[in-house]
């Protein structure tokens, strides 16, 4: 599929290699119990809270990535806007939930199937590197409690960068410091825009990560839904 004169792949953190979805209802549903959210939406159960503020956290998160909303305000609505959908006045919202959540989530350690092993095949043969939109604190934490850090050679944040994919200063900035260029580069993500079209936009080859099985747009060339694939392929 590729030539072989890949040296260097460079990979996606949130929802490609760490289960961001997974580790982050994981925390969520124990802090619904916490700050006694069933008492307060009248709801036993913490799925339609956690599904709600999904949707919202996904949103903005978008928002994000082009620029449009700060950190702070990304962080502020996804809760605030998930109380008011849900008819709560968003005022009643606990700051100390907020704080909770940032420290335990980027503890947790689900990983998407394969991870690991994947990784460490890949390491054998090519220099990993990571770029990944996160921010600096949860970034380090998720690498350090998933034991992530081994298998790459550069770690890139944009949040220390103070350049977020897509744009092609990020990319431009990884290939350099790793010492590569386009050609023997390759970007694995889950995210259409930020990772996969922000990596070819500069000339690199790009995987689209794929593991909820969305219809593959035209203009992508290769998808995977499970990173095991990636060791047939690399
Ligand atoms: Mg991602």
């Amino acid at each position: 599929m590729f030539n072989s004169t890949k040296k260097d792949i460079f990979f996606d953190l949130d929802h490609t290699i760490w289960d961001f979805d997974k580790n982050a209802e994981e925390s969520l549903n124990e802090l619904y119990f916490k700050y006694r959210f069933d008492s307060l939406f009248n709801q036993k159960s913490a799925s339609h809270f956690i599904e709600t503020y999904t949707v919202n956290n996904h949103r903005l998160w978008g928002l994000y990535h082009h620029g449009k909303i700060t950190k702070p305000e990304l962080r502020k609505a996804r809760f605030a806007d998930t109380f008011t959908q849900l008819g709560i006045d968003p005022a009643l919202f606990p700051e100390e939930f907020e704080l909770d959540y940032l420290a335990i989530c980027p503890q947790k350690t689900n990983l998407f199937p394969n991870a690991h092993e994947t990784l460490a095949y890949l390491g054998q043969k090519y220099n990993l590197h990571l770029i990944s939109n996160g921010f600096k604190e949860a970034c380090e934490t998720k690498l350090e409690k998933s034991n992530l850090n081994k298998y790459f050679k550069n770690i890139f944040i944009s949040e220390v960068i103070g350049i977020n994919k897509p744009d092609p200063r990020i990319f431009q900035f990884a290939m350099s410091t790793a010492n590569t260029h386009a050609q023997q580069s390759l970007m694995i993500g889950d995210n259409l825009d930020a990772d996969v079209r922000g990596a070819l936009n500069v000339g690199m080859d790009a995987i689209f990560f794929n593991p909820t099985t969305m219809e593959k747009p035209d203009d992508i060339s290769h998808m995977i839904v499970d990173l095991k694939e990636l060791q047939s392929i690399l």
